[in-house]
């Protein structure tokens, strides 16, 4: 976590911010150029659909170019299916996304060649090529080349539709709303190809984001709920700007809240393959734990973003540590067998899987899960540390966790009080059984910070 405070442009998610002020080409070229003269000597580069995409993408490679790598530009594609490409093909790779941020937004992503977001040790490196503009440029006979490659995108696909062997869909009807992200060339062909009826709606790929948001809220996805209940689908399914992840709306038309979602997908892939580790951050909802004692499997915690949980697989996998399963709560699913990172067109697959197995609507599913209430809370300060060394007082004699921010461990209920790792406040995260329970204790840490909050 030290080295998290050291870096000055990269977030946990890659480089981000509005297009014409802090996001800009030549901030662009030179993260191209930090690149190639780290990694090589062929990187693959895609971007999503937003407008500045062909801009900041033709930057980046421009950078790669000049200091002496290739460029495989794959085009437009899911972020999930340029990390798979890299996975099989490539040395490095950077995408041209900002995810879930609204449309005025862009960033770049850097991709290692295991196909995992570069960890924060390389990142720093960058920054201070960055920085000290200590780039390897070429001359004219040692400059990359530069070609294009969007049919491997298909080979993305092939591998999703085909990670669960055997499996038929019998014809489920599926909504499915890309949001007019590059999901849309993804998601409903490989619904179609597991047999699927797809429906599809902000199905056109637009970087103004005409239909909704590239955040898939519940409020932007009335739509597709609307769509679900007017063709009779079995489920509707939804992305993020770079379909890494995916959420999903019942047969009934309710959005099901991204913990339900992780809970059902580990409950799936744990009854088959059961005794083993998931891996999630310590954000995420109990349910995990209470899935995991059914499965006879164990839950690890990591730091709050998806990398770490990502790293984190690999070096319990590497440990000879039996991973089956790992993500995020909020819609970042990852599928070991498949790859280490969060993935929502395998989510969105792995969804048809789910039914097909277990036979019932997807509501009557989400009714089985465990009873549990979330309250999460904004807490207005500029002193997290001093909030922080408050709390860790006042709870002492509590079980605490301190895997990232301090998680209080109660039994049956567990609060998380985080700063944010960019912005001026923490997040206060308590989650119960009951609703009253919950908010009883969020009431209780609320009051116990209050005089360290209301100090100048
Ligand atoms: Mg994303």
């Amino acid at each position: 976590m030290i080295e998290q405070k050291t870096k000055r442009l990269f977030g946990t998610n890659g480089v981000r911010g509005v297009i014409g002020d802090s996001m800009t080409p030549h901030l662009a070229m030179k993260i191209g150029m930090a690149l190639a003269s780290e990694r090589g000597p062929v990187i693959a580069l895609g971007r999503d659909t937003r407008t500045s995409g062909p801009a900041l993408s033709s930057a980046v490679s421009a950078g790669v170019l000049a200091c002496g790598a290739d460029v495989v530009d794959l085009g437009v594609l899911p972020t999930p299916a340029l990390q798979y490409i890299v996975k099989n093909h490539f040395d490095a790779g950077a995408v041209v996304t900002a995810s879930h941020n609204p449309p005025e937004y862009n960033g770049v992503k850097i991709i290692e060649g295991d196909g995992t977001e570069m960890d924060d040790t390389g990142v720093i490196t960058l920054e201070e090529r960055i920085f000290n503009e200590d780039f390897d440029i070429q001359t004219w006979e040692t400059v990359g080349n530069y070609w294009e490659a969007p049919e491997m995108l298909r080979e993305y696909c092939v591998a999703v539709a085909e990670a669960f062997p055997g499996l038929h869909a019998g014809n489920i009807i599926v909504a499915v709303d890309p949001g007019s992200g590059p999901a849309c060339a993804t998601t409903p062909d490989i619904l179609s190809h597991l047999g699927c009826r797809v429906h599809t709606i902000n199905g056109t790929m637009d970087g103004t984001f005409p239909g909704r948001l590239p955040e898939p809220s519940p409020e932007g996805l009335k739509a597709l709920s609307q769509l679900v209940v007017d063709t009779g689908a079995a489920f509707g399914v939804a992305h993020d700007g770079d379909a890494d992840r995916a959420v999903f709306i019942d047969e009934k038309g309710n959005f099901i809240e991204e913990n339900e979602e992780f809970a059902l997908m580990q409950r799936f892939i744990c009854k088959n393959n059961p005794g083993g580790t998931i891996v999630t951050p310590v954000s995420t909802s109990f349910l995990a734990e209470k899935i995991a004692a059914e499965t006879n499997s164990k839950v690890v915690y990591t730091e709050v973003g998806s990398i770490y949980v990502a790293r984190r697989m690999l070096s319990l996998a590497a440990d000879g540590v039996k991973v089956t399963f790992g993500g995020e709560g909020n819609g970042g699913i990852i599928f070991p067998f498949h790859q280490h990172c969060r993935d929502g067109g395998m989510t969105a697959a792995a969804m048809v899987a789910l039914l097909a197995a277990e036979n019932k609507p997807l509501s009557e599913l989400v009714a089985s899960l465990p009873s549990h209430y979330m309250v999460k809370e904004k807490i207005h300060t500029k002193n997290a540390a001093t909030i922080l060394d408050h709390a860790r007082k006042i709870f002492s004699k509590e079980m605490l966790d301190e895997t990232d921010g301090i998680r209080i461990n109660r039994e049956d209920a567990w609060a998380l009080l985080r700063p944010s790792g960019t912005e001026p406040f923490m997040r206060l995260y308590v989650e119960a059984a009951e609703e009253s329970d919950a908010r009883k204790f969020a009431d209780e840490i609320l009051s116990a910070i209050d005089p360290v909050l209301q100090a100048p």
